[in-house]
């Protein structure tokens, strides 16, 4: 049985304490199981944030966090992970309940690497300096590496509190304030965060929650003069208007955006392997990830051993109640969101692709909920939109191809690159194709595989900057160079 746990109204956390948005104004959070209304959540706008920038701007500078030794500020983001891992159990509860992930991926996989995250930044907090250089003249040269400031973190809903710990964890780690807005769908995970770091004993300004639209409160961060970076994770398209709007200020800004990572399985490959790891590639979270493989590229040589072991695994795929810790499959996550796949669903059919597992909406248990039939179209065409373009739900494209120059055509031929696999026995050809796609991330003989001391981000227009590993600190500290004139 899950544990289940009482959810209290949500409130903004600005400045160490719980408060309603000035408007008054609150919405609702729905379980997309259940389509039952969870709790209702304030809804900041342009107000709230000028007071959390203003709090975030004094711990900044003035606070205890400011002065605090770089040892000090590691322990804090250490005891920070340690919480998270002693409240897992509500934590995962709160994120199946506002995303329909299944509560195995939420109780096993992610809640505790969202507290690794924090437990491996904590880590390079006093590991970070600047050097010394060897410049020309009597002068003395030396960098600094500092924080730079308040930092806006604008994450989505499909990983509700694990990709916002890529950018507090990184950020609190090198002395940097945060303001986080998670996405409106889901900031019950965030708020509880915002509790755990009051019980950590975070200063109060260091780490402020603003819920509310991404159209009032995101932007108003990204516009705000007061704030120094942004770091985004979503859309493609909502991506390209922060930059705009960064572009006014200058912000510093980090981009994760969207995928339609390709998963090239060779014709030496292990089929039942690579089955599996297509499985694992298109159907974790529903699909609902950045990095899902969502183009199966199979050899032509393979292609049936391959498809019907993996079209046996989809059909042994049952949709459920995301709370059962034996589901594998939850619903997606919002209305629109199953409007959305349901409409690429038609334009597969459309289009020619043959449809060979899945399509419809799923029913489950009284007939509730955003269910959706894991789903596979065989013959993809490269030019058709399934092909081409982002679903973000349970929906797989095939592709055949001849040879392996074929392979790495089609693979890059996206504007997207941001994740992709290959799967071999042949270790020369694995490395041959990993030099080759252009994504930020190669799987070879395995998918979705994470962690913390690995990088993670995009090419092309999948974003910029790193998250997780040495690169992410990158990515909230600026380099000063100063100089000393020696001449007696
Ligand atoms: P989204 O772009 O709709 O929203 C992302 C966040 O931005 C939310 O918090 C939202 O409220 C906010 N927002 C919306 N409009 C804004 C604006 N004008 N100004 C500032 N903030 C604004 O994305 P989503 O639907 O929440 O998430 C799904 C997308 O995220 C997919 O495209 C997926 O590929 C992408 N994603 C990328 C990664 C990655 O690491 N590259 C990881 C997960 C998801």
């Amino acid at each position: 049985m899950t544990p289940t746990f009482p959810v209290a109204p949500g409130q903004l956390f600005i400045n160490g304490k719980g408060q309603d948005a000035l408007s008054g104004e609150t919405f609702e959070i729905l379980n997309p199981a259940t389509e039952a209304v969870i709790t209702r959540c304030a809804k900041g706008d342009a107000r709230d944030v000028d007071l959390a920038v203003a709090a975030a701007r004094k711990a900044f500078e003035e606070g205890p966090w400011a002065s605090m030794s770089a040892t000090e500020r590691g322990r804090f983001v250490h005891k920070i992970g340690e919480l998270v891992l002693k409240h897992a159990d509500e934590m995962a509860y709160l994120e199946t309940i506002q995303t329909g992930k299944t509560i195995s991926e939420s109780r096993n996989i992610e809640i505790p690497m969202a507290a690794d995250v924090f437990r491996y930044f904590a880590g390079w907090a006093d590991k970070l300096h600047g050097e010394t250089i060897p410049v020309r003249g009597n002068h003395f040269c030396y960098s600094l590496r500092e924080p730079l400031g308040v930092v806006a973190a604008i994450p989505p809903w499909n990983f509700p509190l694990l990709l916002s710990t890529w950018k507090i964890a990184p950020a609190l780690a090198t002395g940097n304030v945060v303001i986080l807005k998670p996405a409106s769908q889901t900031p019950l995970t965030a708020l509880r965060l915002a509790a755990i770091c009051q019980e950590a004993g975070l200063p109060d300004g260091v780490f402020q929650v603003v819920t509310g639209p991404g159209g009032s409160v995101g932007m108003s961060l990204v516009r705000h003069a007061g704030v120094d970076k942004v770091a985004f994770t979503g859309e493609t398209t909502t991506g390209q208007t922060v930059m705009r709007e960064c572009a006014n200020t200058i912000k510093k800004l980090s981009l994760e955006l969207g995928g339609k990572s390709p998963n090239v399985v060779l014709g030496d490959a292990d089929p039942e392997a690579a089955a599996r790891g297509a499985q694992v590639g298109i159907f974790y979270n529903k699909g609902e990830v950045c990095a899902a493989g969502s183009r199966l590229l199979v050899e032509e040589s393979i292609h049936d051993r391959v498809m019907e072991t993996l079209i046996g695994r989809t059909k042994k795929l049952v949709p459920g109640d995301p709370l059962d810790p034996k589901t594998r499959l939850g619903p997606v996550a919002s209305k629109d969101q199953l409007a959305k796949v349901m409409e690429y669903v038609e334009s597969g059919k459309k289009e020619g692709a043959k449809l060979v597992a899945g399509g419809a909406p799923a029913k489950v248990g009284g007939g509730k909920g955003y269910f959706v039939e894991p789903t596979i179209f065989d013959g993809v065409q490269p030019s058709m939109r399934i092909a081409r373009e982002e679903i973000f739900g349970p929906v797989l494209s095939v592709i055949a191809f001849k040879d392996l120059d074929d392979a790495i055509r089609k693979a890059n031929e996206t504007i997207y690159g941001l994740a992709s696999a290959v799967w071999t026995r042949d270790v020369k050809k694995a490395h041959y194709v990993a030099k080759r796609l252009k994504a930020g991330t190669v799987w070879v003989n395995t998918y979705n595989i994470y962690d913390p001391a690995a990088s993670f981000g995009g090419y092309k227009m999948s974003g910029f900057g790193r998250e997780l590993g040495m690169h992410a600190l990158e990515q909230y500290t600026e380099v000063k160079t100063v100089w000393v004139d020696l001449n007696l």
